[in-house]
């Protein structure tokens, strides 16, 4: 499986940082109809790849990263015209679950969808798009190679679970509690472009210590091993 042209978006500057420098991504200019969008563009070759990194960037009202699903859709779009990718990676951090084994610093690809746990809308047709299941690239096979887990990837706009999340991501048996995926593939999914998501462990949800305090304490380590990880994937997904 040779992919030619990769677009990874991140959320977070503190997560895209590591791997920008290690690559030696350098700026990248974005459209001009998204000169508006908080949205931040870098382009880098990586193992034969052509990749562009699209990082959701600064909100311009409060001041902090734009993490969740509404920059995380504007900043796929974006990195889509932008470079006309033929795989798309959400790549991050994200909650766990000891129950289903998982520790931070575990890393996860999607397998076999990405969903959505949040989008409660019990009307005709429309229960179905808010759970917002999109498909994914079949990465078991490299992912296990590397030593990476493959499960359900889910998303919502909340770092907390509420009980009813915690209800809807159950009866969804995903094991990775994000805040953008969903977004990204839902957009890479209008492209016909295939989507994935990487993410690394930051906290564990049903964990007795707050998320904020696990999140907070592990996102310096964590990070590191999402550049290792995306650099792994990319190695063995380019021609070389
Ligand atoms: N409050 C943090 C920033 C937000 S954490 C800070 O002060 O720096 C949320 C980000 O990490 C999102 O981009 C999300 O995708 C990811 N994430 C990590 N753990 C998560 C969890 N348990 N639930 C939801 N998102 C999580």
């Amino acid at each position: 499986m040779d992919f030619k042209r990769v677009a990874v978006v991140m959320a977070m500057e503190a997560e895209a940082e590591p791997l920008l420098e290690a690559v030696g991504a350098r700026p990248a200019d974005a459209p001009a109809w998204a000169a508006a969008l908080p949205c931040k563009l870098y382009s880098a070759y990586e193992a034969g790849l052509e990749l562009m990194v699209a990082v959701g960037g600064t909100d311009p009202f409060t001041g902090v990263d734009c993490i969740g699903t509404q920059a995380a859709a504007l900043a796929t779009q974006v990195a889509v015209s932008a470079h006309a990718p033929d795989l798309v990676v959400s790549a991050g951090t994200a909650g766990g679950y000891r129950r289903s084994g998982a520790e931070v610093g575990h890393v996860y690809v999607a397998w076999p969808r990405i969903v959505c746990h949040d989008r409660r809308i019990p009307l005709g047709g429309f229960d179905a798009f808010g759970r917002g299941e999109h498909p994914v690239a079949d990465l078991r096979a490299t992912a296990a190679e590397l030593g990476m887990r493959s499960g359900i990837v889910t998303t919502g706009d909340s770092l907390d679970e509420s009980t009813a999340d915690a209800e809807a991501i159950a009866a969804s048996g995903a094991e990775v509690k994000e805040m953008e995926a969903a977004a990204v593939a839902w957009v890479a999914r209008l492209n016909e472009v295939p989507v994935t998501a990487l993410k690394v462990i930051s906290d564990l949800v049903d964990d007795p210590a707050p998320t904020p305090e696990q999140f907070a304490a592990n996102l310096g380590s964590v990070v590191l091993i999402l550049r290792d990880a995306v650099k792994a994937l990319l190695d063995r997904l380019g021609p070389g």
